[in-house]
Formats: structure tokens, sequence, C-alpha cells
């Protein structure tokens, strides 16, 4: 019988939650209230429980989380931002719509992660903050990045739109830095039905001037205290994620042991080198990265594809090589050497909270069957 496992099914969530959230959706309706209500207000509190911080702001997506955290240091021309050369194109996006420049760093080898050890040579006067990215699910090292900062005097801002519930050292992503930023794209640990986002800090004022720029910097309608903006959510998404919160430990959880899954069936293979998990990490698997040793990925992937086993990459082109950021920053071909090499190499494969453990082990097995020479 032939296969078909997605990279991703988002279908296969709904059974568990339709009917709570649609009698919701109806009550929003007869009441008519559909932005930033009571749902918005229920998910915020979930949330910042969730992630060991005291205040959390939902907006409406990931990339304005990173902007409005970013505003709340009022960063903007001029500035300097520190961000990963291997990331989402969100995280420097939101540096460079608001006038400030984004300055790369290599990543790890190992971890696919910013290399703290790489950020220190390149801070000069301008920069103003480092924006640590907890990628695949998987926390910064935070530590490290947290001590360069305290010694330059620059706001951590923790991208960790990929890491909710993922954990340091005991404390989750959200309360390791200054603010941090979470997207709730459909296909996102927590997504939303639609976009959505959110912002956590345990610092009072941040979280109150955050608040303010979420809503056109007003508290009182009509009375505007700075110059903010319109990231507000709207309260359909506020149901589905506070409905998702009841979840989402289990979710991660059941990541957690696929994930495990495939580190133990893969770990013999010469061929293949797995995601490392340095001491005092809990990642939370967003995404599940091998990456080839040698060999030919294209081949590699379409015999994956052709046994049904649906593979991603993330991400095909590192920052300062796409494009959009090849022509505006001062970066050449070499500059970032480990981020460069990875990106010819990697592959994701399938990995959501309800993937089957037979399909874990189909992958597993079909990954084996390759003729890899
Ligand atoms: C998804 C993502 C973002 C942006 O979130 P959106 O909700 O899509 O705007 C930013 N950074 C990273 C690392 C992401 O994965």
């Amino acid at each position: 019988m032939s296969k078909n496992i997605q990279f991703l099914d988002l279908t296969a969530q709904y059974p568990k939650i339709r009917e709570k959230i649609q009698k919701r959706f109806e009550t929003i309706i007869d009441n008519s209230a559909f932005i930033a209500n009571d749902n918005v207000a229920e998910f915020e509190e979930k949330f910042a429980q969730y992630s060991d911080a005291k205040h959390c702001i939902a907006v409406n997506n990931g990339t304005t989380a990173l902007m409005l955290a970013l505003m709340a240091y009022d960063i903007g021309t001029g500035d300097e931002v520190i961000v990963p050369a291997n990331t989402f194109i969100a995280t420097a996006e939101a540096v460079s719509v608001l006038g400030a420049t984004p300055v790369l760093v290599d990543m790890d080898p190992k971890t696919y992660l910013i290399d703290a050890a790489k950020i220190e040579e390149r801070i000069t006067e301008n920069t103003k903050a480092i924006i640590p990215v907890h990628l695949y699910g998987q926390t910064a090292d935070m530590d490290a990045v947290n001590e360069i900062a305290e010694k330059h005097n620059l706001a951590v801002i923790e991208d960790a739109c990929q890491a909710h519930g993922a954990s340091y050292k005991g404390k989750k992503a959200g309360s390791l830095g200054n603010i941090a930023a979470f997207s709730c794209y459909p296909g996102k640990n927590l997504g939303a039905w639609g976009e959505a986002g959110a912002v956590t800090t345990n610092d009072d004022a941040l979280a109150e001037k955050m608040r303010l720029i979420t809503s056109h910097g007003s508290k009182i309608k009509y009375h505007h205290e700075v110059v903010g903006a319109n990231f507000r959510i709207n309260e359909f998404q506020g149901a589905v994620l506070a409905v998702k919160m009841d979840y989402i430990e289990e979710w991660n959880q059941s990541r957690r042991d696929n994930a495990q899954m495939y580190l133990d069936t893969l770990a013999d293979m010469e061929n293949i080198q797995l995601p490392a998990v340095p001491e005092g990490n809990t990642p939370v698997w967003h995404l599940f990265v091998i990456q080839l040793k040698s060999g030919d990925r294209e081949a590699f992937m379409k015999h994956m594809e052709d046994n049904g086993v649906g593979v991603g990459i993330h991400y095909p082109v590192p920052l300062h090589m796409t494009p959009a950021y090849e022509p505006i920053l001062s970066y050449k071909k070499g500059d970032f050497p480990e981020s460069e090499n990875a990106q010819d190499m990697i592959v994701s494969l399938p990995m959501y909270a309800e993937l089957p453990k037979e399909d874990v082990a189909y992958v597993c097995e079909t990954i084996k069957k390759y003729d890899w020479q």
C-alpha cells in the first residue's frame, strides 16, 4: 500500500477542538465584539503563564510582534540590530521596516542557532539590540547572549516565533530576554486560524508601552499618548488560541516523542547529521531538520517524495544571499560559511503533534532505504 505522509497536516488537529471553537465564534458574532476582547484577554493570561512571563500582549502576527518589541526600545534609523544569518526572513524584516540595519552573525553548525561566540565582533557604537532566534523550536544560548548584552548595554529580544513552550535551563522561551516575540501563524506550534502573534515580557514599563503602541498609542479611545500603530489581534483568533492553550503542552510533548523516535531510529546513520540538543535545552521541535553529510540533496528529496514522504528546506537561502538583502547589506558569499554550507544539505522531515508513530517509523525506513553511495 502506498503511503502519503504530509510534511504538516493541519486538519489532523480539528476534531479535538472544532466544537469548542465554533461555540466561541457564535458568541463573538452574537456580541459583535470583534477586536481584542474577552477571548484575547483569556489567551494573553494563559500564554503569559505558560511562558513564565508576567505580561503577554497579543498582536496580529509574529512580524509585528518583533517590530513592536523593537519599537518599545525606540529602535529606528541609524541603529543596528544583531540577527542570525540562518533564520526566517521576518527576523531581519522587522529591523529593516523600522529603518534600522540588521547585522548578521553566523550559526553554530551543530544546533543551527546563532553562534554567540561570533556576536561581539559585530557590535558597534550603533548596536542597540540582539535578536537570538529559537530556531526550529530550540532556544539559543541565552546565558552567553545575555552576558554580551549586559556588557554592551543592549536589549535582548527573543525571536520565539517557532518556540512556544521551549525551555532553557528550566526557564521558558518568553522569559529569557527583555521581550519575546511569538508567531501564531497556522503552521507554528501554537497556530491561529489566520494570522496572530504575541509578545511577552517581565518588565512592567515595556509591557505598558507595547500595549499602547499596539492600539494607536491610546488606552482610552481617541486619547493618543504616543505614536503607535494598529497591531491588534481579532477576537476570533483570540478564541482559537484561548482554546488551544489547553492542549499546547500535550501537543509539544507529542512532538518531543516523535523527535526522540527520529533521534533514536536514525542514530546509527553515518550519512546524516542529526540536530544537536545542548544540555539544559528542552526543544519543542517546530521543525526536525537533518543534514546530509554527502551526496545529492535533490535526489534524496525526490526519493522521499516518490515514497510518499513530504519534506521541506528551512531555509534554502541564507539572508545575505536573498535577492531581498543581497543588494542592500554589504555582505558577500563566504561571509557566513556555516549557514551557507548547511543551506545546501539540510532537509526537514515531517513533524507535527498528530503525526502517528508508525508514520515516523516509515519515514525512518524510507531514509534507510535510500541508495547513498
Ligand atoms: C514565523 C516566523 C516569524 C514571523 O511570524 P509571522 O506570524 O509569519 O509574521 C518570525 N520569525 C521566525 C523565526 C518565524 O518562524
